[in-house]
């Protein structure tokens, strides 16, 4: 069991209702890396700058994520974004990005994340995650993640990346917005006929939606009295859902184990949430996340 991810590794400002963090440890890998981290062996392939320190590193290597495929820029400074959220916290504002070393990526894995079962394409440039996609022979299971930015800069290059992958997960109005369909079910069809079995909707406080040729299924989000930030609630969302399906050597995961995956995808996008960055991520322990999924079960059962 391996899985190896790519996507940026970066230092995120963040303002949300509830408070503010500076250059804080973040990035759809990082995200990703952590909540997978619970279930299986995890290897991160992306570049930082000088300025990422020891301390960062240590935040995954404290998690057991191996760091070997994380290539220091010399002079180089690390991926910047800085965002914000309204009152409403489903809505996010992007106030800068700063590609920095991801400007000139080129991606090289170790013959270890080359080898990895599974392989998830984090948000980064398509052109980025097709190359990774190609170079990681060893993957026969591959998933896919992006946002807004690409479907408007770089769609072509992105939905070539689509065809090349065997699950995808975005956002709603981000499946909306690349197939052009209104409806959901719609969008998401559209998606399985450029390739990929298995969609993943991701609807922020309202849950997530799994569509494959065999089957749909919905689940709520947990309902939380404490959220503070957002960011990389859907990073965490594929971690837990992929994360569980390499663990279990799903390499083509049953009807099943795709509706336990999206569980854990939930259950680790609401730990995420409920404090700043990374911060709770780190310090989560596993029975918490076994008692979660108890509660997700009591909060969606029903007799009829
Ligand atoms: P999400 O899970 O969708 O909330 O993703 C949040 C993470 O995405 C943040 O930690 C950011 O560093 C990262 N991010 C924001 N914009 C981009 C971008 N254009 N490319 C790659 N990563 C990004």
């Amino acid at each position: 069991m391996a899985l190896t991810v790519v996507g940026s590794i970066a230092f995120d400002s963040v303002r949300t209702p509830f408070g503010e963090r500076d250059r804080m440890l973040g990035g759809s890998a990082v995200h990703f890396a952590l909540a997978a981290s619970f279930f299986t062996e995890v290897r991160v392939v992306g570049p930082v700058g000088e300025d990422f320190g020891a301390e960062e590193i240590a935040v995954l290597e404290d998690r057991g994520v191996e760091t070997a495929d994380i290539e220091r820029v010399p002079g180089g400074e690390t991926f910047f974004w800085r965002g914000h959220y309204e009152h409403d916290l489903n809505v996010a504002h992007t106030d800068d990005t700063q590609l920095n070393v991801f400007a000139d990526f080129e991606p090289k894995l170790s013959d270890g994340s080359r080898a990895a079962r599974t392989l998830f394409l984090g948000n980064i440039q398509p052109d980025l995650q097709r190359r990774v996609r190609a170079e990681a022979t060893g993957a026969s299971f591959a998933a896919l993640d992006s946002m807004n930015l690409w479907i408007e800069i770089a769609k072509d290059a992105l939905l070539a990346a689509i065809g090349e992958v065997d699950c995808v997960l975005l956002n709603d109005a981000e499946l909306r917005m690349l197939t052009g369909e209104p409806n959901l079910i719609q969008a998401a069809r559209s998606v399985i006929e450029r390739g990929p079995r298995i969609v993943v909707a991701k609807r922020g406080e309202y849950g997530a939606a799994l569509f494959t040729a065999e089957d749909t299924f919905a689940i709520p989000a947990l309902p939380l009295e404490e959220v503070r930030d957002p960011t990389g609630a859907g990073d965490s969302f594929a971690g837990g859902f992929l994360g569980y399906l390499d663990g279990e050597g799903a390499g083509d995961p049953t009807p099943e184990q795709l509706r336990r995956a999206m569980v854990l995808g939930s259950v680790m996008a609401s730990f995420n949430v409920e404090d700043f960055g990374t911060e709770r991520v780190q310090r989560l322990q596993r029975p918490e996340i076994d008692a979660r999924v108890g509660e997700f079960k009591a909060l969606t059962h029903f007799e009829e």
